[in-house]
């Protein structure tokens, strides 16, 4: 993908599904149309162990990288200009920060969806991330207690599109809260989270986004995509348990990108 043919031309939606695994995500392609619909997803390696760190390497460029042994495979898609370091002609270099007021600079009009706790704004730690984008949102009913989260992130979302005109570029931001823990309530009576919930919440997510494609094929602009997870989570494998911590069920992420 040359992203300089994307950049300024293309709606832009940024997906993270916070803690999904990548085990987890295998095991549910065929049951997720809309995400897997024209393929299948791609295992990386994820350049943070949780919500914060990631998200900071995301918007400054670094997404997760090729879970191979040669890195000279790897495009970047964003790149920070004037590194002194060579760069792809494919990649988009920016002049900012990082790749949300880059965006910014090139018209973009930038929205973040919010999601986990570190996007609720609730306290001054909570709103460095959704403080990168021009417009930022959370309601108790985007996070993860609510099972309906996804629902009402999707339908904000859609609110939002309807606001803005065809002609203003958007970057869209969305920061999917169900896969995260806790998830037992994807699967009637289960008590614990597990990989089984996990894939239960990852059926339902799947599930809503489709309204969220449509959305975008139906303003009109073509829309570059990007799906993948921020870290993933540890369900007791070799006694660890969460994320944050150094594990293959952490540090393997999930990712695709598509056209809509
Ligand atoms: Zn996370």
């Amino acid at each position: 993908m040359d992203m300089n043919t994307i950049v300024g031309t293309h709606d832009i939606l940024m997906i993270t599904l916070d803690t999904l695994r990548y085990d987890t995500a295998v095991m549910e392609e065929e049951n997720c149309p809309n995400l897997c619909g024209t393929g299948p997803w791609e295992k990386r390696h994820t350049p943070g162990s949780f919500t914060y760190a990631a998200h900071h390497a995301f918007f400054g460029g670094f997404l997760p990288t090729p879970a191979t042994t040669d890195k000279t495979e790897h495009i970047r898609m964003f790149h920070s200009r004037n590194t002194g370091m060579k760069t792809h002609p494919h990649t988009w270099l920016f002049d900012t920060p990082d790749i949300v007021s880059g965006f910014a600079a090139e018209g973009y009009r930038t929205i973040c969806i919010g999601g986990v706790i570190f996007f609720t704004k609730k306290n001054p730690l909570a709103r460095v991330l959704p403080s990168y984008f021009q417009h930022s949102y959370w309601r108790m009913t985007f996070g993860v207690t609510n099972p309906r989260s996804t629902e009402h992130q999707v339908n904000h979302a859609l609110k939002l599109l309807k606001d803005t005109t065809r002609e203003q570029r958007l970057f869209m931001f969305l920061n999917v809260s169900a896969i995260h823990g806790p998830n037992h309530y994807f699967i009637p009576g289960a008590k614990k989270d597990s990989v089984d919930s996990q894939r239960a919440a990852l059926r339902y997510v799947d599930g809503e986004l489709g309204r969220l494609f449509d959305a975008f094929r139906e303003r009109g602009n073509p829309t570059f995509c990007l799906a993948f997870s921020d870290h993933g989570t540890a369900y007791g494998e070799d006694g660890y348990q969460g994320h944050r911590l150094a594990h293959e069920t952490v540090w393997n992420v999930p990712y695709r990108e598509f056209i809509l």
